[in-house]
């Protein structure tokens, strides 16, 4: 048996992605077949897609097997790990991850810094690929299609966080991208640290293919946290902005507020950053080690942002925050940091915190970074590299994302 696809001769690039949009549509291929964008034998062989590539790329079959790396405890290196994805729902799509940022939320999950670890865990929630198949209902989306998942796979949908599209704050059960349950509480979810990913297609976002799509998949956290508040405290022209931290989270912190027209200033502990600091368009480099700098900096802000993975003081912060400012809280160290009331009272001081961004808000921030060429700064590795990177985010060795080429083993 040979399968014809199409009938129009296709650009050698085009071939594949011709064969997906019609291989989700077969019921079964055998061994030797051939699929040709023409009428064969016009096709010249270079242009076949054998079978043996296609089942190699998992395209078939109920059991849908990724390949992945998973911490299997909080104290030994993520290794290669197989996993099942699900069948693909009626509404949902199956993604083929070409990348996939690393965010210090992995490493403080995957090393059970948190307390809530389940294992095995297959990280990752910055995930950009391609659809691979829609199911029967899937509206939003074509294979084909260039799109991104972040930190969130479903939520409860009812709630009023949910129904307001603030999904990240749903009331009842919200699963995670991995760490996490499915919505029946049971299944447990795994990330992007993998070849493939099925997911409701209510949760996958358009990702623009006129980006640079590697430097687009740590927006998918990175971009949304640091996003998302700068929008609710409506930070823009006259506004002094404190980023706290210059990492994955902090050097998109500053990309935003930046581009929303707010005098930014770098705080960060480590002197050999002040560069890129002004490279990515920071007006101020406060070193916070140097107890002058931060003394002069005394009710300077009217809004920080803290991006801090680490134990810090926030008193020490806080003194740098001018009368009704706010300091919001996106990072997460693993122990709770001490408040003194006086560094609230003393002048009206805010502490908030924020979590990543609904999904409508993510889409608006990926329309948003599309539309000024906004990315992240980021450095490729090859999934086999993860427990290396680990390594060098937490000495503050990453320039300012990691990103794993999924398919480059
Ligand atoms: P990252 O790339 O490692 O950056 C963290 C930065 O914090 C470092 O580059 C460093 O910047 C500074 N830092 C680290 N330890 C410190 C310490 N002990 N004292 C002072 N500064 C320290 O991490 P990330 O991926 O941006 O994530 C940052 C935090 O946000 C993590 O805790 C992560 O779990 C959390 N997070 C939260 C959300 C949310 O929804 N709220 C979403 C994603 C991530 P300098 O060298 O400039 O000082
Ligand atoms: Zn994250
Ligand atoms: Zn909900």
């Amino acid at each position: 048996m040979r399968i014809i696809i199409g009938g129009v001769p296709l650009r050698k690039d085009e071939l594949w992605q011709a064969a997906l949009s019609s291989i989700h549509r077969l019921e079964r291929i055998d061994k030797g077949d051939v699929l040709s964008s023409r009428p064969l034998p016009l096709m010249p062989k270079q242009y076949y897609a054998s079978v043996a590539q296609i089942e190699q790329r998992n395209l078939f079959g109920a059991a849908m097997k990724a390949q992945a790396y998973a911490a299997l405890s909080a104290t030994t290196p993520l290794e290669p790990f197989e996993l099942q994805r699900r069948d693909v729902r009626p509404s949902d799509v199956l993604i083929e991850i070409l990348y996939c940022g690393v965010c210090h939320s992995d490493i403080h999950q995957a090393r059970g810094e948190w307390g809530n670890s389940v294992y095995p865990m297959v990280p990752g929630h910055e995930i950009v690929g391609r659809v691979a198949k829609v199911g029967g209902s899937a509206k939003k989306f074509s294979v084909g299609d260039l799109v991104g998942v972040g930190c969130m796979v479903d939520s409860c949908r009812a709630c009023p966080s949910c129904k307001g599209g603030e999904e990240q704050y749903c009331g009842g059960h919200l699963s995670l991208t991995y760490n996490s349950t499915e919505q029946d509480q049971k299944t447990p979810t795994h990330g992007g640290y993998s070849s493939h990913i099925v997911v409701d297609e209510s949760f996958v976002l358009r990702v623009d293919p006129k980006l640079d799509l590697r430097a687009v998949a740590p927006l998918l956290c990175a971009g949304i946290t640091t996003y998302s508040p700068l929008k609710h405290w409506k930070i823009g022209e006259g506004h002094k902005v404190g980023v706290l931290g210059l990492g994955g989270l902090g050097h998109m912190a500053v990309k935003f507020a930046v581009a929303f027209g707010a005098e930014v200033t770098v705080i960060s502990t480590s002197r050999s950053k002040e560069a890129d600091a002004r490279r990515l368009g920071a007006h101020h480099f406060l070193l916070s080690t140097e107890q002058d700098q931060v003394a002069k900096a005394s009710c300077r802000f009217d809004f920080v942002l803290d991006t801090v993975s680490g134990s810090h003081d926030l008193n020490a912060v806080l003194g740098m925050i001018k009368l009704n400012g706010n300091l919001v809280l996106v990072g997460v160290p693993t122990e709770a940091p001490p408040i003194h009331p006086f560094s609230i009272i003393m002048p009206r001081r805010s502490v908030s915190g924020s979590a990543i961004g609904g999904i409508r808000e993510t889409q608006e921030m990926l329309d948003f970074c599309a539309s000024r060429d906004i990315v992240s700064d980021v450095e490729m590795i090859r999934m086999s590299q993860i427990n290396e990177a680990y390594e060098r985010v937490l000495k503050g060795d990453v320039r300012y994302r990691f990103v794993i080429d999924v398919a480059a083993r």
